[in-house]
């Protein structure tokens, strides 16, 4: 009876949200629990025996309950930030900026990080493209993410690139970035822009809320732009075009 079928469909659509809220509410609290955790315990004992406590244990228990508070605090942060992208009300602030200053700027903390000998973070400009038009904080938070990515999830890279060229055929900007890290298993790659999702990462032993490429994502579409994880036998590679506007709209 097709009025049957049609309360069928309906019925699991509704389930189907009802589990991404129940994983949602789950994945929050865990996230949130283990730093809480600590900051209790911590403190806790800091005000139980504070009398008895060496200096140093206390110093030590108060820059555990720091870290954590550090943690939680960018946990709920990214959490804000996803919802201010994802509500209509948060648009981009664009104008024309030049995309190889921000790089070369947002480039160099990150090399500090390097392990000097054996990794490069490499960057490859295409000359041709002058200023146009974006906005830079929020493009500045999609390569701080995918290059923090590389970074936690592909610890051991030799080489971290991010590359930005000019499509004359499609009037685009192309930009890469990639490393030659583990990858992201063929399996999970269709799933990583969705919010919450998370690859097992027992090797690297980092776990995060899983909304990283999420709001990349939501900044490149509202740029007009695309993203697509690229398929490679080795490490990881990100691919996003944006639209090569070179005039001020403002
Ligand atoms: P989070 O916000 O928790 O860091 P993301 O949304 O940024 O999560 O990434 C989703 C998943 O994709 C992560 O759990 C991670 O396992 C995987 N991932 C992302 N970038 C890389 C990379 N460069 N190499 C390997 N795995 C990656």
């Amino acid at each position: 009876m097709p009025s049957m079928l049609v309360g069928l469909r309906d019925i699991s659509h509704i389930e189907d949200a009802e589990q991404q809220r129940r994983d949602f509410v789950a994945n929050v609290s865990h996230e949130l629990r283990t730093p809480l955790t600590i900051i209790k315990g911590f403190a806790e004992t800091l005000v139980e025996d504070h009398a008895t406590l060496p200096v140093e244990t206390r110093a030590r228990f108060l820059d555990k309950i720091v870290n954590n508070a550090q943690r939680l605090h960018v946990l709920v942060e990214d959490l804000l930030e996803l919802s201010r992208l994802e509500s209509q009300s948060e648009q981009i602030q664009s104008s024309v900026q030049s995309l190889q200053q921000l790089l070369e700027e947002m480039l160099e903390p990150y090399r500090l990080r390097l392990n000097s000998e054996e990794q490069v973070l490499k960057l490859e400009f295409d000359e041709r493209i002058g200023e146009f038009v974006f906005d830079p904080f929020r493009i500045q938070q999609v390569f701080d993410n995918l290059i923090e990515n590389g970074f936690r999830y592909a610890p051991d890279f030799t080489l971290l690139a991010v590359s930005v060229r000019y499509d004359d055929a499609n009037d685009l900007i192309q930009c890469t970035v990639a490393d030659d890290g583990p990858g992201i298993p063929a399996k999970d790659a269709p799933h990583v822009f969705e919010r919450f999702y998370r690859v097992d990462s027992s090797r690297t032993g980092h776990i995060g809320l899983g909304i990283g490429l999420t709001l990349v994502k939501s900044i490149i579409e509202k740029h007009q732009g695309t993203i697509q994880l690229k398929n490679s036998d080795i490490g990881t590679t990100f691919i996003i075009t944006l639209p090569f506007i070179n005039i001020n709209l403002k």
